[in-house]
C-alpha cells in the first residue's frame, strides 16, 4: 500500500535504469509453481540498482512469448526464465530468434559442453537434449556451471534479453555470477538506499498516521526530497522502508537514518529493530552476543517458534531444545503444570503458559523459556474463550513476561502469530535488561 501523495521515482537519480521480466511456463500459470524467480530477481534488480518495473508471465507458446518478450523490450534489460530444458514444452530459444529477428543455430561448441556434463554424470546424453545446443544465431551464450541449460544473451530493439533456466538454483547462479556483474560494468548503476523499521503490536494504519508527518517534513531535507515510503503489513508484522534515490553529492544512507530518532519515537514500543534482520535473527544474535540460551514449551504452536529459532544459522549456540506439549498429560507430565491449575483456569490460561515456562527452564537449565498455549481452531472456541485466544510466558528466572492475544485468523495465522509475538516478547525481556535495542542487527 502507498499513499496517493507520493513523488514519483525521482528523474533526479543519476541513471535509473528499468528491467523487465518474462517468466514462461505454464505451470506458473496453472498454480502449480510459484514464480520465486521473479523474487529473486526482485531482490537482485533492487540490490543491483535496476527498477523492475515488470513482470509478465505467459505460458509456453512460441508466438505468446516472442510478443512479451518484444514488449518488454522497450526497458533497458529485460530477462526471461524458464523453457530452456530439452523437451518439447520448452520453446524460449526459439521464441527469443523470433524476436530477435534470427534463425536458431547449433553451437558446435556448447553440444560438446553438453556431452561433456552428461558424461561427467555417467550417462549417456539422450537425443532431445541436443536442442539445448541451439541458440538464436546472434546470441552470446552464458554459462551454466551446475544444470545442462546454457543460458544466452541477444538484442531485441536495441535492448540486451537475457535468457536462464527455470530451475531457481541454476537461474541464482547465473545471474550472480554472470548477468548481474555485467549489466554493473554495462550501466552505471546505484541501488536506491533504504532503511526499514520493523514493528509488531501496532496496525498499519495507525503507523501510517505517525510516519507521515516524519516523511513530510523528511522531504525538507537535501538528498531526501523524493523520500518514497512504503508500508509493508503482513501479520503480526507491519514493515516501513523509506527509500530515496541515489545521489552524488548527498549521503543519503547518512540522511534516512538521521531519521531514526523520529520513527523510533513514534513506533515504540511496536518498533523492534532498524534494518534487514528479522525478528528471529535479532533474537538469536542478541542471545548469542549476552552469552544466553533459551527453551521452548509450546502447546498450539507444536514446535513452530522451534522451527522459526533453528531456521537462523548458528541457532545451536542459543537453542536449548523445545518440548511440544500438546495434551494435558504431557504438560503434566514433562512441565510439572498442576492438575489443579489446569481444571482451575484452562489449559489456555495465564497460569498454565506460565507454569509451562518455568517448567521447562527447570528441565532444561535454559537462561530464558517461552510458554505458549492457545486456541489455534476451527475447533476448540467457547464464548470465553474463542478461536485465536493465546496466551505467552516468558520467564527468564526473575521476571514472567506475559501476553494474553487475541488473533483473528485461521489457523496458520494464529500459530503465525503466536510465534512472531513470542519472540516480541522474548526480544522485549532482553531490551528491559538492557541486552538488545532496535539499533541492534
Ligand atoms: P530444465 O532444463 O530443467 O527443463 P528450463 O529452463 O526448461 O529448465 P523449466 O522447464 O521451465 O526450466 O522449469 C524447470 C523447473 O524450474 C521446474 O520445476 C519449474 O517448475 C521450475 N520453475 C520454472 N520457472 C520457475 C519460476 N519462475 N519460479 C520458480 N520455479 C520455476
Amino acid at each position: 500500500m502507498a499513499p496517493v501523495l507520493q513523488p514519483q521515482p525521482s528523474s533526479s537519480s543519476r541513471h535509473p535504469r528499468v528491467a523487465r521480466l518474462v517468466a514462461v511456463g505454464d505451470e506458473l500459470l496453472s498454480g502449480d509453481t510459484v514464480n520465486t524467480n521473479a523474487t529473486d530477481l526482485a531482490v537482485r534488480c533492487r540490490e543491483l540498482g535496476l527498477t523492475l518495473d515488470r513482470v509478465v508471465t505467459v505460458r509456453d507458446r512460441i508466438p505468446e512469448i516472442s510478443a512479451a518478450v518484444r514488449d518488454a523490450a522497450s526497458a533497458d534489460v529485460c530477462f526471461v526464465c524458464g523453457g530452456l530444458g530439452p523437451t518439447s514444452d520448452d520453446l524460449t530459444a526459439e521464441a527469443l530468434a523470433l524476436a530477435a529477428g534470427d534463425t536458431l543455430v547449433r553451437d558446435e561448441a556448447a553440444l560438446a559442453r553438453l556431452e561433456a556434463k552428461f558424461a561427467a554424470m555417467g550417462y549417456e546424453m539422450p537425443d532431445i537434449n541436443r536442442k539445448q545446443a541451439d541458440f538464436p544465431s546472434s546470441a552470446t551464450i552464458v554459462p551454466n556451471p551446475i544444470g545442462s541449460a546454457e543460458g544466452f544473451c541477444v538484442t531485441v530493439d536495441g535492448t540486451p534479453v537475457y535468457s536462464m533456466p527455470g530451475v531457481p538454483r541454476e537461474l541464482r547462479r547465473m545471474f550472480d555470477d554472470e548477468i548481474g556483474p555485467a549489466l554493473a560494468k554495462r550501466f552505471e548503476l546505484d541501488a536506491a538506499p533504504r532503511r526499514i523499521y520493523r514493528a509488531i503490536g501496532r496496525g498499519e494504519s495507525s503507523i501510517a498516521k505517525l510516519i507521515e508527518p516524519i516523511v513530510a517534513q523528511a522531504r525538507k531535507t537535501p538528498g531526501l526530497e523524493s523520500l518514497f515510503v512504503h508500508y509493508r503489513a503482513s501479520t503480526p508484522q507491519v514493515l516501513v522502508v523509506l527509500e530515496a534515490p541515489p545521489s552524488a553529492s548527498v549521503d543519503v544512507p547518512a540522511a534516512l537514518a538521521s531519521l531514526d530518532e523520529a520513527v523510533l519515537g513514534a513506533m515504540s514500543p511496536a518498533l523492534y529493530g532498524i534494518g534487514e534482520a528479522t525478528m528471529a535473527q535479532r533474537v538469536v544474535t542478541a542471545l548469542e552476543r549476552a552469552n544466553l540460551r533459551i527453551c521452548t514449551a509450546e502447546s498450539c504452536t507444536a514446535g513452530g517458534l522451534g522451527a522459526t529459532l533453528t531456521d537462523v544459522p548458528g541457532s545451536s549456540a542459543v537453542f536449548d531444545g523445545g518440548i511440544i506439549a500438546y495434551s494435558n498429560d504431557v504438560k503434566m507430565a514433562l512441565l510439572g503444570v498442576s492438575e489443579a491449575d489446569l481444571e482451575a483456569h484452562g489449559a489456555v490460561s495465564a497460569p498454565v503458559a506460565k507454569a509451562m515456562a518455568e517448567g521447562a527452564r527447570k528441565a532444561t537449565g535454559s537462561d530464558l523459556c517461552v510458554g505458549i498455549t492457545g486456541i489455534a481452531g476451527p475447533g476448540g472456541g467457547s464464548p470465553e474463550k474463542p478461536v485465536g485466544t493465546v496466551h505467552i510466558d516468558v520467564f527468564d528466572g526473575e521476571v514472567h513476561l506475559h501476553k494474553k492475544l487475541q488473533l483473528r485468523g485461521n489457523r496458520g495465522t494464529v500459530r503465525h502469530c503466536s510465534q512472531q509475538w513470542a519472540l516480541k516478547l522474548v526480544w522485549d525481556r532482553l531490551c528491559a535488561r538492557g541486552l538488545a535495542s532496535p539499533r541492534c542487527e
